[in-house]
C-alpha cells in the first residue's frame, strides 16, 4: 500500500478527477485503494442487476457487495445513479495505427469510453505482427490480444484501390502464421481471416482451407469476415468448428445471414447448432438495421456486442463501445442482455473467464462506470439509415487495474 501518493483522495463527485487528499481521515482503517459506491452492479458473470459497492485492491477485485464503509478506501467514485459493470470487452477493433489504412489508438477510443480488453481482428499479419506488439500490444494501457491474420501482411492495404490481402495467395501461407501465434501464446488469442470480394478476388475458399489450417494446428479460434463474398456463405461456415467467430453478421451485403426472403439461412442455423459464434462487427460497412432485427425477430441474437473500430467509423457511425451498445437497447434487447455480449460472453470466446469480464473477487480490477442517458437521440447503421432511439449510453470513467481513465472530448 503506498500510503502517500498523489493518488490519495477522498470521495469525490464522478466526472471530476478527485482531489488529492489525505487518508487520515479515514482514520487508518486503509483496506482498498478504490472503492465505487453506490452503482447499479450488471455483472451477468454472476447474476448480479442491484445496488452494490466495488472495492478494487493491488490492481484486482478485491469485494463485491452491498454496505462496503467509506472509511475503508483511499479512494471513492460516487457512482449513485450509474451502471457499473465489468470492464468492456471489444471483441473486434482495430488498433494497430499508422500501418495500412485501418488502425486507431486504442486509448482514448477504446479505454476511455469504457473498454478494458480489445481484441485487434486482423490489422497485423505474421510480417507486422512484431511492430504491433512492440509499439501497441507492450504501451497501451488498453489490454490488447490479437487475432492474427492469417494473410502475413494483415490489412495493410484497404479497399481502393483494388490491393486486397488475400487476391495473392502467396501471402497465405499457415505455417508463418502458426509459428508467429506459437511465438505470442500470451498475446495471440486467435485467427482471422476477410470474405469480401474486393480482398480475395476468387481465392476465399482456398484461403479459408489455408485458415482452417492454422487454426487447427494452433489449437485455436478463427473469426472469418463475411459480405460480399465471391463465394457463398455455406462454403466457409461448413469449415467452421465450435468455437470460430463469424463476424459482420448483421451486414447487408449479398452471402449474408438472410436468404432472399429475409429467413436465416439453415447453413447459418446448423452453424450455431454446431457452436460457431456470431458476432456484431459493426464497422462502417457491416451493421444493418433491417438485417439485424429481423435476425432478432427469428430469435437469432448475436453472440458478442462488438465495434470493428476502425479510421472510417470512429467519427462515425460507429463512435464506441457504448453507442453501439445502444444500438441494441433500440432493438429491444435489455440492458443485462447487452451488457452480459460485451462481458461475460466476450471473455468466454477465448477463455478470459476468471481474469476478466467479471465483478468477482480476485478478477483484473477492469470496471466500467457508465450512465444511461435519456432523451432523444439518432443512431445510425452502416447503410446510412437512422433510427430514433430514447437511451443512450454514455462513458463516464472507466477503471483498468485500479487505475482510473476519463473519457476525452
Ligand atoms: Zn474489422
Amino acid at each position: 500500500m503506498t500510503v502517500g501518493s498523489s493518488l490519495l483522495a477522498g470521495s469525490a463527485p464522478l466526472g471530476a478527477d478527485p482531489a488529492p487528499y489525505s487518508s487520515q481521515r479515514n482514520n487508518g482503517v486503509i483496506l482498498y485503494d478504490l472503492l465505487i459506491k453506490g452503482g447499479r452492479v450488471i455483472d451477468p458473470s454472476q447474476q448480479i442487476d442491484g445496488t452494490r459497492d466495488v472495492a478494487i485492491h493491488s490492481g484486482k477485485i478485491a469485494r463485491l457487495e452491498t454496505n462496503i464503509p467509506v472509511g475503508h478506501a483511499r479512494r471513492v467514485i460516487r457512482a449513485e445513479g450509474h451502471i457499473v459493470t465489468p470492464g468492456l470487452i471489444d471483441l473486434h477493433t482495430h488498433v494497430f495505427p499508422f500501418v495500412g489504412p485501418y488502425g486507431i489508438e486504442a486509448d482514448p477510443h477504446c479505454l476511455r469510453k469504457g473498454v478494458t480488453t480489445v481484441i485487434d481482428a486482423g490489422t497485423s499479419g505474421a510480417f507486422t505482427f512484431p511492430a504491433f506488439r512492440r509499439y501497441n500490444i507492450e504501451r497501451d494501457a488498453t489490454r490488447i490480444r490479437a487475432l492474427l491474420h492469417v494473410v502475413s501482411i494483415g490489412m495493410v492495404a484497404g479497399s481502393t484501390p483494388n490491393m486486397g490481402e488475400l487476391e495473392d495467395l502467396r501471402y497465405c501461407v499457415p505455417q508463418l502464421a502458426v509459428q508467429r501465434a506459437q511465438e505470442n501464446k500470451d498475446v495471440i488469442v486467435g485467427f482471422k481471416i476477410r470474405f469480401s470480394r474486393q480482398y480475395t478476388g476468387p481465392n476465399d475458399v482456398e484461403g479459408m482451407k489455408r485458415a482452417r489450417e492454422a487454426a487447427d494446428e494452433a489449437h485455436l479460434p478463427l473469426m472469418i469476415h463475411i459480405g460480399g463474398s465471391y463465394s457463398p456463405l455455406k462454403d466457409f461456415l461448413s469449415l467452421m468448428k465450435k468455437g470460430d467467430i463469424v463476424t459482420h453478421s448483421f451486414n447487408s451485403h449479398p452471402h449474408g445471414l438472410l436468404d432472399d426472403a429475409g429467413k436465416i439461412r439453415e447453413e447459418v442455423l446448423d452453424a450455431r447448432r454446431r457452436g460457431v459464434l456470431f458476432d456484431v462487427g459493426h464497422g462502417a460497412g457491416s451493421f444493418s438495421w433491417q438485417v439485424a432485427q429481423k435476425c432478432i425477430e427469428q430469435g437469432f441474437l448475436p453472440d458478442t456486442i462488438s465495434t470493428d473500430l476502425y479510421t472510417a467509423n470512429v467519427n462515425g457511425p460507429v463512435y464506441d463501445m457504448p453507442t453501439t451498445m445502444s444500438k441494441f437497447l433500440l432493438l429491444g434487447l435489455s440492458l443485462p442482455e447487452v451488457v452480459r455480449r460485451t462481458t461475460e460472453n466476450a471473455a468466454r470466446v477465448f477463455n478470459f473467464g476468471a481474469e476478466i469480464g467479471t465483478l468477482k473477487p480476485g478478477a483484473e480490477g477492469d470496471v466500467s462506470i457508465l450512465r444511461l442517458q435519456e432523451g432523444n437521440f439518432t443512431f445510425t447503421d452502416s447503410d446510412g439509415k437512422s433510427r430514433a432511439g430514447t437511451h443512450k449510453l454514455e462513458p463516464v470513467v472507466t477503471v483498468r487495474g485500479g487505475k482510473l481513465f476519463y473519457p476525452t472530448a
